[in-house]
C-alpha cells in the first residue's frame, strides 16, 4: 500500500537546512541574532511596528491575553470553529470564555452574531474584555466590522492568524494590526511557513510589545529604565513580573527566516492548488470554499462541505472511505465547546448551531506545497468513489 497523502506538511529546502546548520555551528543556539532578524523580517513583511517571536502560537496567545490585562472576572470570546488554543489562552488567565457562532459562508466568526451577543451582554453587564477572531483556513475575518464593534463596546482584539501569514485583507498584509491590538501567527509544520514549533505576536503598540517581550522570558528585565532601583552591578537583572520561558531558539528563527524567502511562492502555489480543486469539484454534491472579495487567503486549509441531502452516505462514511483510500483527510475543527473539558465548564450541544452544522459536513482535503496534480486527481477520484459507493 502506498503512503497516505497527508492533509498538510512542511516544505524544507536545502537552503532551509543550511540556515539551521549555520546556527548550529555558530556561538548562539538561542538568544543570538537569528530571533531579532526573524522578528524584523516578519514586521517588515506585515508592515507592523513590532513582532515578538515565541516558542508557539499557543504561548503567543497566552502572553497576548496577559498583555491586554485579561485576568479572573474577565470574559474572552472566540470562534467555536478553531483549534482549542484560541480558547484555552483565556482560561490560562483565569478568565471565562464564550463562543460566537460562525458565518455559514466563510466559517469565520459571524459579525452579525457578534453584534447580537454584544447587545445582550451589555444589558447584562457581561461584555467581553477581548475578542479573538480566527482567520479560518487563512481567510481573514470581517475585521472592519469587528473593529467597529470594538470601538462601540470597548473590547480589545487579538487576531488568531495562525492560518493566515502571507494573506491579505483589503489589499494589506494580514498581521499589520490595522484593525486589532495584537495578531498571532503559528509556525507549526502544517501551517504556511514553519519553524518546527513557533509563533509570533505582532502589534503596533510599543507598550504591548514590551510587555510581551517581558512575559516570554520570566518577567525578567536587563533594562535599567524598567528597574525599581539602581543596578547592584554588571550581573544584575530584575524580575518585575511573573513570566514564562516562551522563547524561540535561534535554530527555529533561522529556519523561519529562510522559509520567509518563499512565503509568497508558497501562498501562490496554494491558490493554484485550490483553483484546481474548485474546477475538479464542479458539479459534485459538495460546497467548495467561498472567498470574500475583501480577502486574499493564505489558504492553509481547503475545506469542503458535503451536501448530505444529495448523498446517500453519512459524513462519517465518506470520511472513513477517504482514509481507507489513503487520503489523509482531516476535520478542522470540532466545535471547541463540544470538547469534554469545555462541557465540564457547562457548555452544551446546540450552543452555536451554525458551527455544529459545519462540523457535521466539513472535510479538509490535502493542501500543501508538494501536492502534485496526480495526487490531487487521486483525492478527487477517491471522493467520487466514496460518495457513489
Ligand atoms: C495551530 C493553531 C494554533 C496553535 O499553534 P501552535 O503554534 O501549535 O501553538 C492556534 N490557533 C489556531 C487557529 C491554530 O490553527
Amino acid at each position: 500500500m502506498t503512503a497516505m497523502i497527508p492533509y498538510g506538511r512542511q516544505d524544507i529546502s536545502e537552503a532551509d537546512i543550511q540556515a539551521v546548520v549555520d546556527v548550529l555551528r555558530s556561538d548562539y543556539l538561542t538568544q543570538g541574532p537569528a530571533v531579532p532578524a526573524f522578528e524584523k523580517c516578519i514586521a517588515d513583511y506585515c508592515d507592523v511596528q513590532h513582532a515578538v517571536a515565541m516558542n508557539s502560537a499557543t504561548s503567543a496567545l497566552h502572553v497576548a491575553c496577559l498583555a491586554l490585562g485579561v485576568g479572573p472576572n474577565d470574559r474572552v470570546w472566540t470562534s467555536p470553529i478553531t483549534f482549542v488554543a484560541s480558547a484555552n489562552c483565556a482560561l490560562y488567565c483565569g478568565a471565562q470564555v464564550d463562543f460566537v457562532d460562525i458565518d455559514p459562508r466563510t466559517y469565520n466568526m459571524s459579525v452579525d452574531s457578534l453584534a447580537a451577543e454584544l447587545q445582550q451582554a451589555e444589558k447584562s453587564g457581561v461584555l467581553p474584555k477581548v475578542v479573538i477572531p480566527v482567520h479560518l483556513c487563512g481567510q481573514p475575518c470581517d475585521m472592519a466590522g469587528i473593529h467597529a464593534l470594538a470601538q462601540r463596546y470597548g473590547f480589545k482584539i487579538i487576531e488568531d492568524a495562525s492560518h493566515a501569514i502571507g494573506g491579505k485583507y483589503r489589499d494589506e498584509p494580514i498581521g499589520n494590526c490595522r484593525y486589532s491590538d495584537i495578531s498571532i501567527f503559528s509556525f507549526h509544520p502544517v501551517k504556511i511557513i514553519t519553524t518546527a514549533e513557533g509563533g509570533m505576536a505582532m502589534t503596533s503598540d510599543a507598550q504591548l510589545a514590551k510587555k510581551m517581550q517581558l512575559l516570554r522570558s520570566h518577567g525578567i528585565t536587563r533594562d535599567a529604565n524598567e528597574m525599581t532601583h539602581a543596578s547592584d552591578g554588571p550581573w544584575y537583572y530584575q524580575q518585575i513580573d511573573l513570566g514564562f520561558n516562551y522563547r524561540m531558539t535561534d535554530m527555529q528563527a533561522a529556519l523561519g527566516l529562510s522559509q520567509m524567502r518563499r512565503l509568497d511562492e508558497f501562498v501562490a502555489k496554494r491558490h493554484s492548488l485550490a483553483k484546481r480543486y474548485d474546477q475538479l469539484l464542479e458539479g459534485m454534491p459538495v460546497t467548495t470554499p467561498w472567498q470574500h472579495a475583501d480577502s486574499y487567503s493564505g489558504l492553509h486549509l481547503y475545506v469542503i462541505r458535503l451536501k448530505l441531502d444529495e448523498i446517500g452516505k453519512t459524513h462519517r462514511q465518506v470520511f472513513e472511505a477517504l482514509r481507507a483510500a489513503g487520503i489523509g483527510v482531516n476535520l478542522h475543527y470540532i466545535p471547541v465547546y463540544r470538547q469534554p473539558y469545555y462541557e465540564g465548564l457547562g457548555f452544551k450541544a446546540g450552543h452555536c448551531p451554525q458551527a455544529e452544522r459545519y462540523y457535521a459536513e466539513a472535510i479538509s482535503l490535502p493542501m500543501y506545497l508538494g501536492l502534485t496534480a496526480a495526487q490531487q486527481d487521486k483525492v478527487i477520484a477517491a471522493l467520487v468513489e466514496s460518495i457513489a459507493k
